[in-house]
């Protein structure tokens, strides 16, 4: 799949187009300062933010909160209920500007959700329009975790920005019937060679790789732990906003007879999500909810699938309110 070129002053003409078929969400800065997912607008400027918006596109694969299922019980037989699955999604949605950690994350989530019919039917009609990324933030961190800022995982299209246009290149089939119109134009030698010099660019230090070779469990123990969990509140603000953290609760809603079954997002963070209907709670201290959520990303999910569960979009760096930076977590696990 070759690809293409587009000049800046014609995307906004592109999505609008799109938005005849999908459900275009983008960027956009918020009344509160920061960027964040919205409806995309057609007339009001596309907003491209350096780093990663406030919120990550699990938002989109696994909504905040989503109804599983509506039932009903039968007035004739008590012990007879009817159920009634909703509809996942519609109308497709596109997701434009998803920086590569983001787009990854979603190949990362689909692993534990591979059995789970609504994250999939949503991926199933979900298109992803990247947006690779030149420089680096100071909390981003992918290039550590397997990823890359040229990384298309997870893309349908990956877009690089140059000065007065975009390169775009298909990743998938859907992603190539996305850029068949004729404002995209054949791209300029000096265009790609300019991109061909970002993607040559060295990745670096890759501790995902470094950590696979060392006995994690021996680290179970180790006296770190103590000082990372001393300063956390357990206000779950890391795990909320982690693409890649994916742990939920269920409850059921119910009046006079009818109800609906809920999934909502919950974090390991908070004392009650591993407490036990007997009263026991196996992670009751801080330390041992703050030791889990780095070993589950650094040893409890490569064990059972392979890559770390994190991106390194630098999300839990940026927000955490007492400073706890998980590249320093990182470097203690490697003993760096
Ligand atoms: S954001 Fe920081 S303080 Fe809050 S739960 Fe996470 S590590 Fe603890
Ligand atoms: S653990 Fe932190 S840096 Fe890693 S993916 Fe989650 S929010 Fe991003």
């Amino acid at each position: 799949m070759k690809p293409l070129a587009i000049e800046k002053t014609l995307v906004e003409d592109w999505l609008g187009d799109l938005c005849d078929d999908f459900d275009v969400f983008s960027p956009s800065m918020t009344k509160k300062g920061f960027y964040d997912w919205a409806p995309f607008q057609s007339g009001t400027g596309l907003q491209v933010p350096t780093g990663v918006p406030k919120s990550s596109i699990k938002t989109f694969f696994f909504p905040q909160p989503e109804v599983l299922f509506h039932f009903k019980a039968s007035v004739s037989d008590p012990d007879a209920y009817r159920l009634k699955e909703p509809d996942c999604q519609e109308r497709k949605a596109l997701l434009f500007g998803v920086r590569p950690c983001d787009a990854r994350s979603v190949v990362l989530n689909s692993m534990p959700y591979e059995p789970d019919p609504y994250f999939q039917a949503r991926r199933k009609n979900t298109l992803i329009v990247g947006l690779l990324c030149k420089e680096s933030c100071s909390t981003c961190f992918c290039k550590w975790t397997g990823g890359s800022p040229t990384g298309r995982e997870g893309m349908d299209l990956a877009l690089m920005e140059l000065e007065d246009s975009y390169l775009v290149e298909p990743v998938s089939e859907r992603g190539q019937a996305l850029i068949s119109s004729t404002i995209f134009r054949k791209p300029k030698e000096q265009e790609i060679s300019l991109v061909q010099e970002l993607y040559a660019r060295k990745n670096g230090e890759d501790a995902a790789s470094t950590l696979r070779g060392k006995e994690l469990m021996a680290l179970y123990e180790a006296p770190f732990w103590n000082q990372v969990s001393q300063s956390c509140i357990n206000c779950g603000t890391c795990t909320f906003l982690c693409p890649t953290c994916y742990c939920f609760d269920i409850q059921d809603e119910t009046l006079r007879g009818k109800g609906r079954r809920i999934r909502y997002w919950d974090s390991c963070m908070f004392p009650l999500f591993t407490q036990h209907a007997s009263g026991h709670n196996p992670r009751g201290d801080k330390i041992k909810r703050v030791r889990n959520r780095f070993m589950h990303k650094f040893k409890y999910f490569p064990d059972r699938f392979g890559p770390v569960s994190c991106v390194g979009c630098g999300r839990c760096v940026r927000d955490c309110p007492v400073n706890i930076d998980i590249r320093q977590v990182l470097s203690n696990m490697l003993g760096v």
